[in-house]
């Protein structure tokens, strides 16, 4: 984007209908002490409700001492790597910004599986949105579960009946587990989205040791220290690689009646080839470094039940048996149930995934105050679909602050560009010292490759207190092999019964 993009002035287009700012100066009566910008309207009273109602269709309430009449309102729905991009970037514009996230904290997601295998701890991972925001005066944050969308009207509303005003709405819900229909899986094997999937994952793995250390049959040991990881995309091969750590190395010496190391773990792949878009060369180096860790790869399986200690897998048109102790989903994920409620809402197109489809601008083309970005929008460049990746919904969220500075600052739409996603190529770490990195037609594996996963990672952490943990604790597990969140927390329901 031109840098003719950012505000030249503090003149602002008409954002607002007349209705609208008749109704916000009618606030200027509410005692000092009435609620703020986004407080229910069930919190007021039947004549201040009255009072409302002349003026809007829902009954909103805007902060007179916060809100400067004629300021834009921009509401951003989620604090992930979208969402929060977008507030960072729309710093000091004249506009009243408002974040909401159901978490207190922005996660990132990449490093999850290192707290699910124990090498970090959760707070390392995240850092909580009003701190990475405090400077940002222009924008309030807010906990919350938005499960309503009135785009005519222009409102959010929360899962506690509060509702918040827009004039511009950004989207960046992300996306959620898929099981694919069988919703009865997720039960016995859990997926990796949040920190509370990463703690139950820890949770199961460390425990199937314990369950082991006291079973005595041989043959019940060796079912037990069988894990299994469902998809074989980065974050199947990633946690896959760390179980076979854990298994070889930091557990080593720490129980007297198993050998950790001869744990077996299995990555079971619908498709044809681990790590899809990285060149045949780099999976197949990938796999013999897995090997190297007791990790099997099983391509083309396509599993057909989960239960709590078994899984049945079609291949070749045969049906097998895999009794497992262990059993993790990594198999993909699909856009949050907000996608289809503004879609519905707009009469917006939703792809095959459920992803809402945007236009050039990241727009909802029948609602252009409307954007949505990161995993839960549908925009294809160059013939292709843009990847659910963390560097697409941080550009995206780049671009749209531009825009929405662009407009705000009462430029034609015309000025401004489509966006374009620039691909800075994929990596993947398989084990200690080793990733792989694929950047268009360059791939290299081995330890330059690790060590530029561990710059990437290390720069993209939000905040530099995780920055200065995470370098601290990555340091310490080299040199020690240890793993320092290794403790069991919680008692959900896990089969340390056996098998
Ligand atoms: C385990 C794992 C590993 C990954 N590894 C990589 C990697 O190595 N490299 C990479 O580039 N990408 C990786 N990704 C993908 C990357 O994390 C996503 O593409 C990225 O997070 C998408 O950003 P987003 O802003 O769209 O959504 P998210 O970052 O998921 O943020 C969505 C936010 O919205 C909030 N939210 C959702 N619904 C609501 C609601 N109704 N009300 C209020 N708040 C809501 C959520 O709490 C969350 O904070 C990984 C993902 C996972 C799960």
């Amino acid at each position: 984007m031109t840098s003719s993009l950012t505000p030249t002035s503090q003149e602002h287009p008409p954002l607002r209908t007349e209705d609208e700012t008749v109704f916000e100066s009618s606030l200027e009566s509410f005692p000092a002490s009435d609620p703020p910008s986004w407080t229910a309207g069930r919190d007021l009273t039947p004549e201040q409700l009255d009072k409302l109602s002349r003026h809007t269709e829902a009954p909103f309430v805007s902060d007179a001492k916060q809100t400067v009449a004629n300021r834009a309102r921009i509401v951003i729905v989620g604090g992930g790597f979208g969402g929060l991009s977008v507030a960072r970037y729309l710093s000091g514009v004249d506009a009243d910004i408002t974040l909401i996230d159901r978490h207190n904290y922005h996660l990132f997601q990449p490093l999850l599986y290192q707290v699910a295998t124990g090498a970090l701890s959760p707070a390392n991972i995240s850092a909580p949105l009003r701190a990475v925001l405090k400077r940002r005066k222009n924008t309030t944050v807010l906990l919350g579960e938005v499960t309503h969308i009135n785009a005519k009207s222009k409102f959010v509303r929360l899962a506690n009946g509060k509702e918040c005003s827009f004039d511009y709405l950004v989207l960046a819900a992300g996306a959620d587990h898929n099981y694919f229909g069988h919703q009865e899986w997720r039960e016995h094997a859990p997926g990796l989205k949040t920190i509370e999937d990463a703690i139950e994952i820890r949770r199961r793995v460390l425990s199937i040791f314990e369950a082991a250390e006291l079973e005595e049959d041989r043959e019940k040991q060796r079912k037990l220290l069988r894990f299994v990881v469902i998809g074989g995309g980065s974050t199947g091969v990633e946690l896959a690689g760390a179980l076979g750590e854990i298994a070889q190395q930091t557990l080593k010496g720490n129980f007297r009646r198993i050998n950790p190391s001869s744990s077996e773990i299995l990555i079971i792949e619908g498709g044809p080839q681990i790590l899809p878009g990285y060149s045949s060369k780099l999976v197949s180096k990938a796999k013999q470094r897995l090997a190297r860790h007791n990790v099997t790869v099983k391509e083309n399986w396509l599993v057909k039940e989960i239960h709590a200690d078994y899984l049945i897998v079609e291949h070749g048109g045969a049906l097998h048996k895999i009794e497992s102790g262990c059993i993790l989903w990594a198999a993909g994920v699909k856009p949050s149930s907000l996608g289809a409620l503004v879609a519905n809402e707009v009469g917006a197109a939703v792809d095959r995934s459920g992803k809402v489809v945007v236009g050039e601008d990241l727009s909802i083309p029948t609602a252009r105050n409307i954007f949505v970005i990161g995993d839960l929008a549908s925009r294809e460049q160059d013939g292709k679909q843009i990847q659910a990746v963390a560097p697409a919904a941080i550009q995206e969220g780049k671009y749209v602050a531009r825009t929405l500075r662009a407009k705000i600052s009462g430029l034609p739409d015309a000025s401004i560009e489509p966006f374009r996603y620039h691909d800075r190529g994929a990596m993947t770490i398989i084990a200690r010292s080793y990733a792989v990195v694929q950047i268009r037609k360059v791939s290299f594996a081995g330890f330059l490759a690790w060590l530029l996963w561990l710059w990437v990672h290390i720069v993209y952490l939000a905040q530099f207190s995780n920055r200065l943990l995470v370098m601290f604790q990555w340091g310490w597990s080299y040199f020690t092999h240890n793993r320092s969140a290794r403790i069991i927390t919680s008692s959900g329901a896990g089969r340390e019964g056996g098998i």
